[in-house]
């Protein structure tokens, strides 16, 4: 845990306290890359706040923007940190990584890993850095509530949805994996595998076994393009006792952090054939997306309720507690600063103002001995032992 350095105190972390409803929106910009260097690509993204992005004279305001010089330590303290404290509290949370290929969304949720835990890349993402914050913080809360033998348990799954397929990134020979919806817990993957993991090793361990089965697709526009989806979910659950008594309270949370595909249309890759076919159904999940999106902030502006079409693609699906239902969301819109992207970084820029305005419903997961609901489920279960006793 350490304390933010002087350049960080710069960037103030996002405020998603428990009150604060709304999806929080980063943009970050990438700096040019090699090939735009030597074209002497011309940059039409400008950041001109910490707020405000501008594309040639259009303006766009959201909740952060992370300028092309802003470190992947930075974009941690600013989204990944609040996440974490939201994890503890009990709110699911989620991340989302948003942009066409090449604009930096692999970069941000995951950056450049080092094989050795004792020497980390200054240059890793977001998710290596939220999951070591999140054991440092347990293991901090476990001493501090000592006293009321605060427990935590954490388990970790990670896949993937290519092509409308699910596959278990932790044992690639789970493919085309179900999505089911459990009236109590809720939208779960059937048979997916899950891993315990209590510290930041166990976790690295899992992350590279993963990372090394995700799929990697060539397109014409990024050799090292991503046409998945990648979903790493980690569920912390914590539980307290109060004086010698049984478990007084069970808190829990569901992490999930999202690389998604990239968001580009699809004429500017050149696919064909299993290609343009594969295409079709990644843009099913995206445009899914999108469409659960844009009738999100319809509802939230008009107060009217409407139904919204989550079963209509894999990805959103999985994830529609994220959207506008049980969870803290945060959307990092990623884009490149050049001329040559103008198009795709407008869409991203305007997807990144609909989204701004869903509402989300985040509540604290947690079940007390004496609530309602144990005890109503335990004169439940009483009625049923004098049924059998008669
Ligand atoms: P995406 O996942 O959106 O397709 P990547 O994250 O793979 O894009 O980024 C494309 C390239 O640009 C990679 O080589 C990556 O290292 C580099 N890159 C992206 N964002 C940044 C950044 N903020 N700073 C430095 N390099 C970046
Ligand atoms: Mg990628």
């Amino acid at each position: 845990w350490d304390t933010p350095t002087d350049s960080l105190q710069a960037t103030p972390a996002l405020d998603v306290s428990s009150a604060d409803t709304g999806v929080k929106v980063i943009v970050r910009v990438r700096p040019m890359n090699k090939k735009e260097e030597t074209e002497e690509a011309e940059q039409v993204v400008h950041m001109m706040s910490s707020t405000c992005v501008a594309l040639a004279d259009q303006q766009f305001t959201y909740d952060a923007v992370a300028g092309e010089n802003s470190s992947q330590e930075a974009v941690f303290h600013m989204v990944g940190l609040p996440m974490v404290e939201n994890c503890l509290a009990g709110f699911n949370s989620s991340i989302f990584a948003y942009g066409q290929t090449g604009s930096g969304k692999t970069h941000t949720m995951w950056g450049v890993m080092s094989d050795s835990d004792d020497f980390p890349s200054d240059d890793r993402g977001l998710t290596p850095r939220v999951l070591e914050s999140l054991f440092a913080r347990i293991q901090e809360e476990e001493m501090i509530n000592a006293d009321k033998q605060l427990l935590y348990q954490c388990r970790c799954s990670f896949l993937e949805i290519y092509n409308e397929q699910i596959t278990d990134l932790l044992e690639p020979s789970q493919r085309n994996l179900l999505i089911r919806e459990d009236t109590k817990t809720g939208v779960y993957v059937d048979s997916l595998s899950e891993e315990f993991v209590s510290s930041v090793h166990d976790v690295t361990r899992i992350l590279a076994k993963g990372l090394a089965n995700r799929r990697v697709g060539a397109t014409t526009m990024n050799s090292e393009s991503s046409r998945s989806h990648s979903v790493f979910t980690c569920v912390i659950e914590s539980r307290s006792k109060s004086e010698g008594e049984g478990i007084s309270s069970v808190r829990s949370s569901r992490l999930n952090l999202v690389d998604l595909a990239g968001s580009e249309r699809q004429k500017q890759t050149g696919s064909a054939g299993e290609r343009l076919k594969e295409a079709g159904n990644i843009n099913k999940s995206l445009s899914q997306l999108g469409n659960v999106i844009n009738i999100l902030a319809e509802v939230a502006q008009s107060g009217k309720h409407r139904h919204i079409p989550y079963r209509d693609s894999r990805l959103t699906f999985l994830l529609q507690e994220s959207l506008g239902g049980n969870a803290k969301l945060a959307m990092i819109c990623a884009v490149s600063p050049a001329s040559s992207c103008r198009s795709e970084t407008l869409s991203t820029l305007r997807f990144a103002q609909r989204a701004k305005a869903i509402q989300n419903k985040a509540v604290v997961n947690e079940e007390k001995a004496n609530d309602v609901n144990l005890l109503r489920e335990q004169i439940r279960q009483l009625k049923d032992e004098l049924t059998r006793m008669k």
